[in-house]
C-alpha cells in the first residue's frame, strides 16, 4: 500500500499474521511485509525543474520508503466489500473484521462453487440505478427556491466483476490456509 492510497475510501482484504507489539497491544498485519525504498511519487519529474521545488515526501532524495508484501490482497469500495462479507462470508458487514479460521474449508468450497457454476453468482448481482434526487422547495420570506436532489448513481455490479472477487478471495483464502495466516479486512 502507498501513503497516497490511505486516502483511498475503501476496503482491503488481506491474509495477515497476528503479531503482538512490545507494549502488549496485538495487531494483524499482512504476511511477509517489508519496508523497501522507491522512488518517490511525490517529485516525478518536477524535482530539479522547478526552481525552488522542495518535496514534501523525500526533501528531494528522489527516494522514499514504502511497504511491500508477498501475500495476495484485494481492494475494493466500501459498498462491494460489504457485499463481499455479507453475500460470500457470511458475517455481519463491517468497515473492520476478520475471517475465523475454521471457517476456511467450507468457505473454499463456496467460493469454487461460485466460480464454476454461474448461478451461485446471481445473488450477488446488481442492477445499475440512476436516482434523481427529490425536489426540494424552499422559502425564504417571499422568495421561493426549487432544487433539484442530489443524482445517485450507483453503478452495479457485474458478473465479471463477481467472478473476480471470488478468485481472488480464493487465492487468499488458499494463501492464509498454506501459511497459518488470517483473514481480515480493514
Ligand atoms: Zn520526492
Amino acid at each position: 500500500m502507498k501513503l497516497n492510497e490511505l486516502l483511498y475510501e475503501g476496503m482491503e482484504f488481506n491474509a495477515c499474521t497476528l503479531e503482538t507489539k512490545d507494549d502488549g497491544t496485538k495487531m494483524y498485519s499482512p504476511h511477509g511485509m517489508r519496508e523497501t525504498e522507491v522512488d518517490c511519487y511525490g517529485c516525478e519529474g518536477m524535482a530539479g525543474k522547478i526552481e525552488g521545488y522542495k518535496c514534501h515526501w523525500c526533501k528531494n532524495t528522489g527516494k522514499t520508503k514504502d511497504w511491500e508484501c508477498d501475500s495476495p490482497e484485494m481492494q475494493v469500495s466500501n459498498a462491494n466489500g460489504m457485499a463481499i462479507i455479507r453475500d460470500i462470508i457470511g458475517q455481519e458487514p463491517d468497515y473492520a473484521g476478520s475471517i475465523p479460521p475454521e471457517k476456511y474449508p467450507a468457505l473454499r468450497q463456496k467460493l469454487i462453487k461460485m466460480i464454476n457454476v454461474d448461478k451461485e453468482r446471481e445473488s450477488m448481482y446488481k442492477q445499475t440505478t440512476d436516482q434523481q434526487g427529490q425536489m426540494r422547495v424552499k422559502q425564504q420570506g417571499d422568495v421561493t427556491t426549487i432544487g433539484r436532489g442530489a443524482r445517485m448513481i450507483d453503478v452495479g455490479r457485474s458478473d465479471e466483476q463477481i467472478l473476480s472477487y471470488a478468485q481472488r478471495l480464493l487465492e487468499i483464502i488458499e494463501y492464509a490456509m498454506k501459511n497459518d495466516l488470517v483473514v481480515t479486512w480493514a
